[in-house]
């Protein structure tokens, strides 16, 4: 009797509070939703040249990316994270940021973004509600920096930061894909630069997402423990304990209260852990950033416009589909046909 009440009360419990954990026991906490997959910015590790992007019918409006928010949140998501593409060159975006950040159980809102638009987004971002702003910057030599974005301009990124700052937006990120051979020899003035205005990075090992071809990947391809190695020369660097929920592993340095983060998708393997699924612009549910394994939600949310649950029913269904790991292999083709920014990173 004692136990088939136990079993009941967890139940009920269950189906009050009903979570999306996959095959390996891990609980989805965390989204990156895609907003779009456009961007003003071509990388050359992100994009070919002559990108051509979705039909915009084909990509969900931001009532359903709401809707897909909503729904996660109900079952235990705590943390969204904008991406792209490019999530500000989305029109509107600043209502979906209100709209979600006003989700009773989301605990924080943040974004991903080139920089481009903040001088004119980042206050009303602020006043819509996000929580935390990682931005993309890999040189901070203006000549580099277009030639590694093809089209972007370096001042604006700058004032973007600043103009983040002076919204009031605090621990901002930033996020540096080394390539060798490319931008290896900045890698100092990225973390200076960090200290004097105080920020945070991450260094991004490059993932063999899409087919490119303005460079070899495994010829430009530098360890975190590299980059880690040449920085803990100069500003020695200790391990920070605490996890962030994300997929870097923090480092402080003695003399400063920045951080500096490494995102090691080929030196270390961060599956064990992982609590994050992603979601496309066009609605695909992808339960890993190295595999195709993806589920359609963009069916349930204009087939039911007015019932959740095949939405819900589905990502029931595509959890089982989550891998346990990634595999990347820079010397073969790669494994995955999607550009990064059709994944949102
Ligand atoms: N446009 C925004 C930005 O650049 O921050 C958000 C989307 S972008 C795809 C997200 C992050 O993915 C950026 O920090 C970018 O540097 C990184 N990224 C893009 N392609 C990558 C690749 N092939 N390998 C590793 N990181 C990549
Ligand atoms: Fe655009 Fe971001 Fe990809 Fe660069 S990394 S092309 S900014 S989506």
């Amino acid at each position: 009797k004692q136990y088939s009440s136990y079993y009941l009360q967890a139940y009920t419990f269950f189906m009050s509070n009903p979570a999306l954990i996959d095959g390996f026991g891990r609980q989805i906490t965390y989204v990156r939703l895609s907003v779009t997959d456009r961007c003003d910015f071509r990388c050359v590790y992100c994009m070919s040249e002559d990108m051509v992007f979705l039909p915009r019918q084909q990509i969900l409006s931001l009532e359903e990316l709401y809707r897909v928010g909503r729904v996660l949140v109900s079952l235990g998501v705590s943390k969204i994270r904008l991406t792209g593409g490019e999530p500000l060159v989305r029109q509107n975006i600043v209502w979906l940021v209100e709209k979600l950040a006003s989700l009773q159980g989301l605990k924080e809102l943040t974004l991903t973004t080139n920089g481009s638009q903040l001088a004119r987004l980042a206050k009303p971002l602020k006043e819509a509600g996000l929580s935390r702003i990682n931005i993309s910057l890999d040189s901070l030599q203006e000549d580099r920096f277009r030639d590694m974005t093809r089209t972007g301009k370096l001042s604006e990124v700058l004032e973007g930061i600043e103009a983040a700052q002076q919204a009031g937006f605090q621990h901002i990120k930033l996020n540096s894909v080394i390539l060798k051979g490319k931008n290896d020899d900045e890698i100092l003035d990225l973390v200076n630069f960090i200290r004097q205005n105080q920020l945070d990075i991450a260094f991004i090992e490059e993932m063999p997402l899409g087919v490119i071809t303005e460079h070899q990947r495994a010829e430009t391809y530098i360890s975190n423990d590299q980059v880690r190695h040449s920085i803990d020369q100069f500003y020695p660097l200790t391990a920070v304990s605490e996890s962030t929920g994300g997929p870097a592993r923090y480092y402080h340095m003695n003399d400063s209260n920045s951080r500096v983060g490494f995102i090691s998708p080929h030196s270390h393997n961060f599956c064990g852990s992982c609590n994050r699924v992603r979601v496309t612009a066009e609605g695909r549910l992808l339960l890993c950033l190295g595999n195709e394994h993806s589920a359609d939600l963009k069916a349930p949310l204009r087939d039911f416009p007015n019932d959740d649950q095949p939405l819900i029913d589905t990502l029931f269904n595509a959890l089982p589909l989550k891998p346990e790991k990634h595999h990347f292999d820079l010397n073969d083709e790669p494994q995955i046909v999607r550009f990064m920014n059709m994944t949102g990173g």
